[in-house]
């Protein structure tokens, strides 16, 4: 027998799979309280929490006295009968016949009432709280529905490089890094590389990390954030925001399916990401200005919009929509409308609830002169963008893409206040330990 086919899930336990039977588990320890005769020990794992019950004289007296001396965080493994029992946290518990201290863990630094900067300073530490463990669950069901949704539609998964020596999102948060005796710089996109594969792949995704120097700290940057990106051949704009409300629906199906009990412990309120249903409402740029600027803002003509903006905007809408029609000062690779140049046939989605932008997307410009032009506008060497142009020489054709920025969307699926929590280990301005 493998050693983990002995052992079985907190998580069966608690569906009632072993009420009355002798069953094995192992994990740590979460709680421990008790008496000279009797302890109660709630271990936790991956699967899930449940109390322990050891009374002395059922067991080897060095057990329990070992169980007894056993701090918080300990790993064990524990043997014993399945009870069902109403004052247990789950309404189950195991009453031990053996119980097997693995490691004696020292006194562990979290207790209740820690400070978020203590708790970012321990996270590898940290990570073991419950809040965590159904995060990073939730992280990986979304990574998984992601993939899932763009391979079952034909879609290639491929790589784009790290080190880089051209900017796709403004020069202004590239990371430089010394390679070998020159300087480049950590990739913002793989959308320039994506933008190249495509004519072998037609239809493509990766899911790879993004780094931006971001200096403004908001709740919503990382440095290193996960980015979700698409890019397809013979797809326009409109095309590209169906597709993305199809994933939309598909992730928040399958997340809730397979995460409730997750979504639950965090809070989030679930009846409020059921009711969420395409079509989104799709608002150009020029609307969306004035109805910020009957809110109080002063914008004009061309301005961003940073996080208070989109909070404004956000909090009164219960579905994600569409921004459109971007001016033109948003990026050199957006394609210009051919019936009103002065935007971009381009859009980024925004979540409801204050949350704000997920994804940035849109219809790239294909011809070359185009292309040149744009390039010149935005003062940039055609010289570091020649690989790029040459793709509007050789059978170019119309193309689409996003980029979806997974950790700020799990941010909102989940409820969390800040992206902070939405990662193992967090890369922000400040911090860049553990
Ligand atoms: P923002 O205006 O919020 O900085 P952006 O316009 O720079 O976003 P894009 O370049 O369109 O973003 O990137 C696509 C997506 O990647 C964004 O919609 C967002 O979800 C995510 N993203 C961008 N920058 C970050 C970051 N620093 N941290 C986490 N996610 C990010
Ligand atoms: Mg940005």
């Amino acid at each position: 027998m493998r050693m983990e086919d002995e052992f079985v899930s907190i998580e069966d336990i608690m569906a009632g799979k072993y009420t009355g039977e002798s069953v094995k588990v192992r994990g740590w320890i979460y709680r421990t309280r008790g008496t000279k005769k009797l302890r109660f020990i709630v271990l936790r794992n991956s699967t899930g929490i449940i109390q322990v019950t050891i009374i002395k004289g059922e067991l080897p007296d060095e057990e329990f006295e070992a169980a007894e001396r056993a701090l918080v965080e300990s790993s064990l493994w524990v043997e014993g009968v399945v009870r069902e029992d109403k004052r247990a946290p789950g309404g189950y518990e195991i009453q031990a016949r053996k119980v097997n201290i693995i490691h004696f863990a020292e006194i562990f630094p979290i207790t209740k009432d820690k400070s978020d900067e203590f708790l970012m300073d321990v996270r590898h530490l940290w990570l073991r709280s419950r809040q965590m463990t159904s995060t990073l669950k939730i992280r990986s069901t979304v990574f998984k529905l992601f993939r899932e949704f763009f391979l079952e539609r034909g879609f290639y998964e491929t790589h784009s490089p790290t080190f880089v020596t051209g900017a796709c999102e403004g020069g202004s948060t590239l990371f430089p890094v010394k390679y070998f005796d020159r300087e480049v710089y950590l990739t913002q996109s793989w959308q320039l590389y994506a933008e190249a594969m495509i004519y072998s792949l037609e239809k493509i995704f990766t899911v790879a990390p993004s780094f931006r120097a971001e200096k403004s700290r908001t709740r919503r940057h990382l440095t290193e954030f996960w980015h979700g990106e698409v890019e397809a051949a013979w797809m326009g704009n409109e095309d590209m925001m169906k597709l993305e409300e199809e994933m939309m629906e598909y992730i928040l199906e399958g997340v809730i399916k397979e995460r409730r009990a997750d979504l639950e412990y965090l809070g989030r309120d679930i009846s409020f990401l059921k009711e969420i249903s395409p079509p989104f409402e799709r608002l150009p740029y020029r609307k969306v200005l004035e109805m910020l600027n009957e809110k109080g803002f002063n914008l004009e003509w061309g301005d961003d919009f940073g996080y208070d903006e989109e909070k404004a905007l956000t909090e009164e809408f219960s579905q994600p929509f569409f921004i459109t029609h971007f001016p033109r000062s948003k990026g050199f690779y957006h394609r210009p409308d051919p019936e009103n140049p002065e935007v971009l046939l381009c859009h980024d989605m925004l979540a409801p609830e204050g949350y704000g932008e997920i994804i940035g997307g849109g219809e790239r410009i294909w011809e070359k002169e185009v292309l040149l032009e744009r390039i010149k506008e935005f003062g940039l060497d055609p010289e570091n963008y020649s690989w790029y142009v040459d793709l509007r020489r050789y059978g170019s054709v119309p193309h689409s893409g996003f980029g979806l920025g997974l950790d700020r969307f799990i941010t909102w699926i989940a409820d969390i206040k800040h992206i902070k929590y939405a990662i193992p280990f967090p890369r922000t301005p400040r911090r860049v330990t553990p």
